[in-house]
């Protein structure tokens, strides 16, 4: 088969490998517009368990990227100055360039040829020509969403919200998430790391307090040294880095027809899932798991493009409704950092949905009996 990949991120690059991996006959070309040593962002954080979904079709890729991970058990949920540590959510974290590396040695040492500073503009492109299967894996972006939007029925909703995505030198202990008050409205940091030397810093508001603090008219430096100010408790003196870091609003995006002809959309171009919940780059690479399967399983490409979509829709519907709950849980935090630090901490670790009380009992009873019995001095001091 020729297959020719629009985007070099992990969607696109986990499937050229299993495709590859599949039968070394396939023609697998990756075009990727950016170069080979630089990506935008810093580390990607994914929930405890989301390593699993790759152990049954692909041992070799949990052992590999298992090493090069920062792991820890806990969450933090900090109300202004007091921090509630919450047990039983383990996560693990790796610098998104770092991930990317490995997926392209990966790729190549299958044989895929990846083309990067190349950036495919338009389906009749030459390079497409001939292909049997083109894969849109260019991002929440994709042009070839936004150009083909009657044919995949999308829709998308650019959310209220503001976020920037920095990192800093600081190693946090734990998966955090940071929430503290200001003159202009709540300013939440979701902060963790993903190197011995480096963490992710995250830093969301509403619109309302985006307006009020005046960042539209403030450079990078100017709102570099705001978000630092607003969180000099939190930072130590380590100052925030910036990696291409601008405000954005977060895309909801989904298609109720993932294909058309020969052209399939997969990863953050066929739906975005918030970051809140940690799960991106793992939809994205279930995602490649379900087409390389369903073209396995099929007789033709038009039966294979069927497959993907209908095997891969609930599960990954489930995934997305609690996204989605997760940004409008986001979305009132102005409102919700008036809760006591224990509510407000149990309603993060419920906002979903999926998480009832039993669960929080499961995971953290000491949270579950303070939240039930209203009584936070059982916790000691630092509650
Ligand atoms: C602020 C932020 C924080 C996040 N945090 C997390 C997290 O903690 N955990 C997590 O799992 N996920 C996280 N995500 C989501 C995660 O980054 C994405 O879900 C994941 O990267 C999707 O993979 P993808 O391959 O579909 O798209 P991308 O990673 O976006 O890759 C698309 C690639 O296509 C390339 N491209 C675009 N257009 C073209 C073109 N015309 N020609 C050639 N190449 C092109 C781009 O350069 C890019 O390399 C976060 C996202 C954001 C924005």
């Amino acid at each position: 088969m020729k297959i020719r990949i629009i985007g070099g991120g992990p969607a696109g690059l986990y499937f050229a490998s299993l495709m590859k991996r599949e039968n070394s006959a396939h023609d697998v070309v990756v075009y990727e517009r950016g170069p080979r040593d630089a990506t935008w962002g810093f580390g990607v954080v994914f929930s405890d368990r989301a390593l699993e979904f790759l152990r049954a079709d692909d041992e070799p890729m949990v052992q590999l990227l298992t090493p090069l991970m920062e792991t820890w058990p806990n969450l933090t949920i900090a109300h202004n100055d007091t921090p509630i540590p919450v047990a039983g959510n383990g996560f693990a974290a790796i610098g998104r360039l770092e991930l990317l590396s490995h997926l392209y040695a990966h790729a190549e040492s299958l044989g895929v040829r990846i083309e990067f500073d190349s950036e495919l503009a338009a389906l009749d492109h030459p390079a497409l020509a001939g292909a049997d299967l083109i894969v849109a894996a260019n991002g929440a972006f994709s042009w070839v969403r936004n150009e083909n939007e009657d044919k995949f029925g999308t829709e998308s909703d650019l959310r209220r919200n503001r976020f920037i995505w920095y990192g800093t030198g600081k190693p946090f202990d734990s998966l955090s998430l940071t929430f503290r008050e200001t003159g202009h409205g709540v300013f939440c940091a979701h902060h963790y790391r993903y190197s011995p030397t480096m963490s992710t810093f995250l830093v969301e508001v509403t619109d309302a307090t985006w307006q009020r603090a005046g960042f539209a008219d403030m450079d990078e430096a100017e709102t570099i040294r705001h978000c630092e100010a607003v969180f000099a408790a939190d930072l130590d003196g380590h100052p925030i880095l910036s990696n291409k870091s601008f405000w954005r609003q977060f895309p909801a995006v989904s298609n109720r027809q993932w294909s058309f002809d020969n052209v399939v959309l997969m990863g953050d171009a066929l739906r975005t899932a918030h970051f809140s919940i940690g799960s991106g780059t793992r939809l994205a690479m279930e995602d490649a798991i379900a087409l390389w399967k369903a073209l396995r399983d099929s007789e033709s490409l038009t039966e294979a493009l069927a497959l993907y979509q209908a095997r891969r829709l609930p599960p990954m519907t489930k995934i997305l409704d609690a996204a989605n709950a997760s940004i409008r849980w986001y979305e009132r935090m102005d409102e919700l950092i008036r809760l006591s630090p224990i509510d407000f901490a149990y309603s993060y670790m419920t906002r979903t949905g999926r998480v009832d009380h039993d669960e929080v009992m499961r995971r953290d009873p000491k949270l579950a009996a303070a939240w039930e019995h209203g009584h936070p001095e059982i916790f000691g001091a630092s509650y």
